[in-house]
């Protein structure tokens, strides 16, 4: 399967490459167990190749709270250290996106970095090809469910108007941000409102040590469908042992930052469930490496936001039409985050789902006037400079 995605579409001529920063408010703050967010500082990675164009996003944070990158030393080592490896010379011309993972392998870590210029490099080749994200990774539906992440609120009469908010939305499955304080009685409560039927899951992202696994344990009557990330990144052996304490399946996201370390998580017992997310892995041909990984293991998978743009989004919705994204991601639309976005926006339908995008590329337009009215910077790096 993984010669689907490392095929060898010819590379694009890299002429040179914006680094767009744009600023955008979030429609209300969005707080989780690292801290709260009110705005995306986001890097665009915007390739200029002759007759064809790509875009990528930079999930890369405003401070290194979800892991160690952040979007000021994403810009930095991308210019510094990751542009001259793929424009210095002739490389421009040479390098296909499906080579653009080696080529920078000598860079340690910067995952969400490189995966923003593989897109962006992915979605100028897919443009000149007419060809669509979705087909390119082995999409096999037209339309993917979405849930939605609520963060931590101020109290529990917040927290259930704003599930019945997102209910009402349409969404098919609700997943909560918890933290030690913020556990138990919030799902209960989201439990007995909204009925046993519901769709729930939690995401502690880190909060938790193997310690807790009694209190965790006290989760297990809620029926959900997964408590994501409950123990910090590094500890893949803890959540071996944590899953057998606990009933609720664990599904692991900072954990999981390639297909190798999600081969040894699952063979380890850590985790039942995977969360995907190109920025952490280091790429989409990455992500489908590890989404084959768990099918191969009948480990199911789904994909997780980091607040992206259209840009991003676009692309993670034709992720997460590949078979074995077997429950709904964190694939919501694009009112969920944004009052206005930089593509037009996604809308989730009267079936709870977004449309997978079929034009070429991301299949999404690129609004440039709303990046240009948003943009804090723009940096041209020129190809054989
Ligand atoms: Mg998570």
């Amino acid at each position: 399967m993984a010669t689907r995605v490392q095929g060898g579409t010819a590379p694009v001529a890299v002429e040179a490459v914006e680094l767009i920063r744009v600023r955008l408010p979030l429609v209300a703050p969005f707080r989780t167990s690292f801290g709260t967010e009110t705005r995306r500082d986001v890097l665009l990675v915007h390739v200029l190749a002759g007759d064809s164009e790509g875009w990528g996003e930079c999930v890369a944070m405003q401070e290194p709270l979800y892991s160690s990158e952040y979007v000021d030393a994403a810009q930095r080592v991308i210019t510094e250290h990751l542009l001259p490896r793929l424009l210095t010379g002739d490389t421009h011309k040479a390098v296909s996106a499906g080579a653009i993972a080696s080529v920078l392998e000598p860079i340690k870590g910067h995952r969400m970095a490189k995966a923003a210029l593989e897109a962006a490099w992915l979605d100028a080749e897919l443009r000149r090809d007419g060809q669509s994200f979705a087909a390119r990774l082995g999409a096999v539906r037209d339309r993917v469910p979405s849930g939605v992440s609520v963060g931590i609120m101020a109290s529990i009469p917040d927290l259930l108007d704003a599930v019945s908010g997102y209910l009402d939305n349409g969404y098919m499955r609700i997943k909560l941000k918890i933290e030690p304080g913020w556990d138990v009685e919030p799902v209960r409560a989201v439990r007995e409102r909204f009925g046993a039927d519901l769709l729930l899951q939690v995401d502690a992202n880190t909060a938790y040590t193997l310690d807790d696994a009694q209190h965790l344990a006290r989760l297990d009557e809620f029926g959900l469908l997964l408590i994501e990330q409950p123990l910090p990144e590094e500890q893949i052996l803890a959540h071996a042992k944590l899953a057998g304490q606990v009933r609720t399946p664990i599904c692991l996201d900072e954990s999981i930052v390639s297909a190798l370390v999600a081969e040894e998580a699952i063979e380890m017992g850590a985790c039942a469930i995977v969360n995907i997310k190109p920025g952490r892995v280091g790429g989409y041909l990455e992500a489908v490496r590890i989404h084959d990984v768990c099918a191969e293991r009948s480990i199911p998978v789904w994909c997780g936001g980091m607040l992206e743009t259209g840009v991003g989004r676009a692309a993670n919705v034709a992720l997460a039409a590949l078979p074995n994204f077997t429950l709904p991601g964190d694939t919501s639309a694009s009112d969920r985050y944004f009052a206005e976005d930089i593509t037009p926006p996604f809308v989730l339908g009267a079936d709870g789902c977004l449309p997978v995008p079929q034009g070429p590329g991301i299949g999404v337009e690129v609004l440039r006037d709303v990046v240009d009215s948003l943009a804090t910077s723009t940096q041209l790096v020129r190809a054989g400079a």
